[in-house]
């Protein structure tokens, strides 16, 4: 009688255990890390103008697309985009949606253009999280130890990127920055702005323009996130 309550014990712990085991499994495969990319721009709102026919607007979103599919395969990152399409949208809209999405992380990319015609390369900038007390958007009494892992995340995305983009815009000067960009300001999550290339420097236009090379950032970009999160 003993040795039968055993064993149907044993094999109830070990069922238990299966159970256990079986549930955090589909909880580690359930769990994604949700981002939010922001193609700069739309509408009205073109941006820096390439030609007749293409803005900032169109290339910023035609990347974002680019890199939203290519991490599509990603089981553990779920991407949200502020835009899918030509749309108008504020930076104030834009910033009240990602409040809403509570992304992990948020990627917001614009090109440059301006310091002369020879100004070339991109430019990343991330937060400081300095004036946080001030922003009625920020989240309020976020702690130090949080806020200091937003800013290790953002640098560490950046340094990624970083290497991962200099084969197809090289920096010559222009490095990792801090800035409050208005996309990021007050926000309290690791958070980039990613400035591609000049659309006023020749060269880098062409680049651009070029649907091959715009597959190429989103790939140089799909692949420092990928890192980020391994
Ligand atoms: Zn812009």
């Amino acid at each position: 009688m003993i040795g039968i309550m055993k064993k149907t014990l044993t094999v109830s712990l070990v069922a238990l255990i299966f159970v256990i085991c079986l549930s955090l499994n589909l909880n580690a495969v359930e769990k994604k890390h949700l981002i939010v990319i922001d193609p700069a721009h739309g509408g009205q709102d073109a941006g820096v103008k390439l030609n007749d026919k293409t803005s900032e607007k169109e290339i910023t979103l035609a990347i974002a697309l680019a890199l939203q599919k290519e991490l599509a395969s990603e089981n553990n990152i779920e991407v949200i985009l502020t835009r899918n399409s030509d749309t108008n949208i504020t930076i104030d809209e834009r910033k009240d949606n990602i409040l809403k999405i509570k992304p992990e992380l948020l990627l917001s990319l614009h090109l440059n253009a301006g310091f002369g015609k020879e100004a070339n390369g991109f430019e990343l900038y991330y937060p400081g999280f300095k004036d946080l007390a001030e922003n009625k958007k920020a989240e309020k009494n976020s702690p130090k130890n949080k806020i200091n892992k937003y800013l290790n995340d953002s640098v560490r995305l950046a340094n990624l990127i970083k290497r991962n983009m200099d084969t197809l815009f090289p920096r010559k000067s222009r490095d990792l920055r801090v800035a409050d960009a208005p996309i990021i300001e007050g926000l309290t999550l690791p958070a980039l702005v990613l400035e591609i290339g000049f659309a006023t420097n020749q060269e880098e236009k062409k680049k651009l323009l070029s649907e091959s090379t715009q597959n190429e950032i989103a790939k140089a970009l799909a692949k420092s996130i990928i890192l980020f999160y391994r």
